[in-house]
């Protein structure tokens, strides 16, 4: 276990590899780095949606315990699963500080 560590901003699994095998890959994360707890038994990927709820756990479990710049949170973009920064109003990914939806004036 490193729950020390901070995180880079970047892509660390990416979509190339294919949805189930990120999934897989991801849940391993979670599970090898920080003791995740399978929730939903899907880790050897035999049920879609079984799959897709654990990730959404997953998602939720690693912005809660990992260390990570301020103003960034995993999830998704299209189909990379990574650290980005992302509004925490509409949650859409940002550059840097500014969100072009929120920040209309
Ligand atoms: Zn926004």
């Amino acid at each position: 276990m490193n729950t020390e560590h901070e995180y880079e901003i970047g892509c660390y699994f990416d979509a190339s590899f294919g949805f189930q095998h990120n999934a897989e890959r991801i849940i391993d994360f979670a599970m090898d780095e920080h003791n995740y707890v399978p929730q939903y038994e899907a880790e050897n990927g035999d049920h879609i949606e079984a799959l897709c709820w654990e990730l959404e756990s997953v998602e939720e479990f690693l912005n809660e315990v990992t260390k990570r710049p301020e103003g960034s949170f995993w999830c998704w973009n299209d189909g990379d699963f990574g650290l980005w920064f992302a509004c925490t109003h509409c949650g859409e990914l940002i550059d840097e500080n500014k969100c072009n939806i929120c920040e209309e004036e």
